[in-house]
């Protein structure tokens, strides 16, 4: 996952180490809902998709589509264990770049868990990106909710995830 070297990325990580970043995410209503409609196809198997938008210099990010993924691994472990593909995160950077917006993060689900990373999770996340989990329970989305790891990777933080209603990005430039 290293060959991720976006610059734009590596600023936001060497600022990040300085402290002050907002730990904020915004997504309108329609893609939280595809979020969780993918979760809720997907069960009681884990879904996973990019998250598509923008970097802000304080640190936030807005989401303004979702592009989802097929999950790579074999039926017997997708319970638990999902895998981003270079080759899909090549794919969706290459979409991004089109529409002159970035990966900002990776959404997955948790069939009949907690909206909360797990240590798998961690050891396969990227910093700044933002992971939104959507918490599937009996079929149904019950919770979502979005985690950024810090930098020293130990943990995840939880995001603040605000909706800014339907189909908004934020009101100031970047
Ligand atoms: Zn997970």
């Amino acid at each position: 996952m290293e060959s991720l070297g976006d610059t734009k990325i590596k600023k936001l990580r060497l600022q990040s180490t300085s402290g002050n970043l907002l730990r904020m995410i915004e997504l309108n209503d329609e893609i939280i809902t595809q979020i969780e409609a993918h979760g809720e196809r997907d069960y009681p198997h884990e879904c996973g998709g990019m998250l598509i938008g923008h970097f802000h210099a304080d640190g936030a990010k807005s989401v303004m589509e979702t592009f989802p993924l097929e999950n790579a691994r074999d039926e017997a472990d997708r319970h638990d264990r999902i895998l981003i593909l270079p080759k899909d995160v090549m794919r969706a950077e290459r979409y991004a770049r089109e529409k002159k917006l970035d990966v900002v993060g990776y959404y997955h689900s948790h069939p009949d868990d907690l909206a909360v990373p797990s240590q798998y999770d961690l050891d396969h996340a990227l910093p700044v990106w933002s992971y939104v989990i959507v918490s599937v329970e009996k079929g149904k989305a019950v919770d979502v909710r979005s985690w950024q790891m810090e930098n020293d990777r130990t943990r995840f933080n939880d995001e603040t995830l605000v909706s800014t209603g339907s189909g908004s990005d934020r009101a100031f430039n970047t």
